[in-house]
């Protein structure tokens, strides 16, 4: 075997390709595809001194001020003069002590790992690496993807940061934020903007990607999934090699999920770590899918037989229904994931669990978040919001360490945050309503006042 290859995560198939290859699925049975690696030809850690040589690993080059490659030794696909970077990954796991009592566990048991310091302001940087790292392998001149936004914005970056490839990005029509949508136009990815929502534009952008022979970026691309293991290594080393208890992540389309999973497992089957954290995925109400799929109908990696109908009578009944994903928290706001499957896989390997927020936890969440001064945007504070609930629930623990990963940056998608603090109820009510938005108990607001000295400082000695 060379250290790296492509194979199916369907066990009764596990065909193998090659890393040369580009494949968005398993040629033979349509599953999705893992990079795997010769781990006994790898340059792992000595066992003696395992944690500790993984901590001193940064190595030089191109991946020099890469969170990413700085852990290439641990996604060994591509040789070092391939790897592209942006400077990705340079985020922080930071102590979040009011978010902390807010989530109903001791003030030094929660850390925010903050991905939205990436340098296009969220996580997906990681993932894009990866991909690009893949695509520059194999030579690709065109990539694109489908995209709540992040997506979109990562890959614009890397196309006009590295010079290698032109972007072509599907959009739900009306369905991104504004910052993110600028993201891309500013970057000049040709972006074409599909009458449907993001499970539409995904399914459009698959097919044209295997028409036209163009890289796709979305997350069933398992070398993006590798990019994004490394929040997993930034995590424990900004724990300085302690384990967590619990990472806690929001569900999408289930890469970051899925992709957290690999990195742990991998770690504890080669010995590099002694337990597996347990995994939180944290759906919105208004997206549901794994939540409904795993809580309400059983459905279980089950070593790798998966009950396809189960998955295909849901999405009848989607259809049927009429019934599309509807959440403020945008990056989340899909019901067809494409990494069902390997999320399965991270549960079990992991002992999961899923669970739902609603966007009025979740809004909440946001702002305890940022008063332990990090800013996320919405989708992100869903991963606080469900490890608060898990509390309540009793299946996390006021004395685990708990992670939760704050996957993108509060400026991307102002406008929630704003109405939040600033919009009275019953305008609120009206704006977000449909969400199940109905009050903002945690609002800093805004103080109007007259353009007068006397005026102001009745208005300052009020606060002081
Ligand atoms: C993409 C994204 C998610 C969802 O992640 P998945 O890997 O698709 O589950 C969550 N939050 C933000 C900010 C994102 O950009
Ligand atoms: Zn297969």
């Amino acid at each position: 075997m060379s250290i790296a290859l492509q194979r199916c995560i369907n066990p009764g198939c596990a065909a193998e390709y090659d890393v040369l290859q580009t494949l968005p699925k398993c040629p033979k049975c349509g599953n999705l595809l893992d990079v795997d690696y010769d781990w006994d030809r790898m340059r792992l850690p000595d066992r003696a001194d395992r944690l500790g040589r993984l901590a001193a690993w940064p190595s030089g080059g191109p991946g020099s001020v890469s969170g990413v490659w700085r852990f290439g030794d641990l996604l060994p696909f591509a040789p070092a003069d391939k790897r592209v970077s942006i400077g990705e990954g340079r985020t922080q796991l930071r102590p979040s002590p009011r978010t902390a009592s807010y989530v109903g566990v001791g003030s030094d048991c929660l850390r925010l790992q903050y991905e939205g310091l990436n340098p296009s302001g969220s996580f997906k940087d990681n993932g894009m690496a990866g991909a690009f790292t893949h695509a520059n392998l194999v030579g690709a001149r065109v990539a694109a993807c489908a995209s709540t936004g992040n997506t979109s914005a990562s890959l614009a970056a890397f196309a006009s940061a590295s010079g290698l490839m032109r972007a072509i990005i599907f959009i739900g029509d009306g369905k991104i934020a504004y910052g993110k949508l600028s993201q891309a136009l500013d970057y000049g990815a040709a972006t074409l903007l599909v009458k449907g929502d993001f499970d539409d534009a995904m399914a459009r952008v698959q097919e044209v990607c295997a028409e036209e022979g163009i890289y796709l970026v979305n997350s069933v691309n398992p070398f993006r999934l590798e990019g994004q293991k490394t929040t997993m290594y930034r995590v424990l080393e900004g724990l300085d090699w302690r384990l967590p208890d619990w990472i806690v992540c929001p569900g999408g389309n289930l890469g970051n999920s899925s992709a957290f999973g690999k990195a742990l497992y991998e770690l504890y089957d080669h010995g590099l770590i002694a337990k597996l954290p347990r995994l939180a995925v944290v759906n919105s109400a208004g997206a549901p899918t794994l939540s409904r799929l795993v809580n309400q109908k059983g459905l279980k990696w089950n070593g790798g037989r998966v009950d396809d109908a189960v998955i295909s009578s849901y999405y009848a009944g989607l259809d049927a229904r009429g019934e599309k994903a509807r959440t403020l928290a945008s990056a989340i706001e899909i019901n067809r994931p494409v990494n069902l499957k390997k999320c399965l896989r991270a549960l079990e390997r992991a002992n999961g669990v899923v669970l739902e927020a609603t966007d009025q936890e979740i809004l909440d969440a946001k702002a305890w978040i940022a008063r332990d001064g990090l800013g996320c945007e919405p989708a992100s504070a869903a991963s606080v919001a469900g490890a608060k609930i898990l509390v309540e629930r009793g299946v996390i623990d006021k004395d685990s360490l708990v992670i939760a990963i704050l996957t993108g940056h509060q400026l991307k998608d102002p406008h929630a945050t704003v109405a939040y603090h600033s919009y009275a109820e019953d305008k609120l009510r009206a704006d977000y309503g449909e969400f199940g938005v109905a009050s903002s108990r945690f609002a800093n607001r805004p103080m109007p006042v007259a353009n007068s000295l006397g005026d102001i400082i009745d208005a300052i000695r009020g606060i002081s």
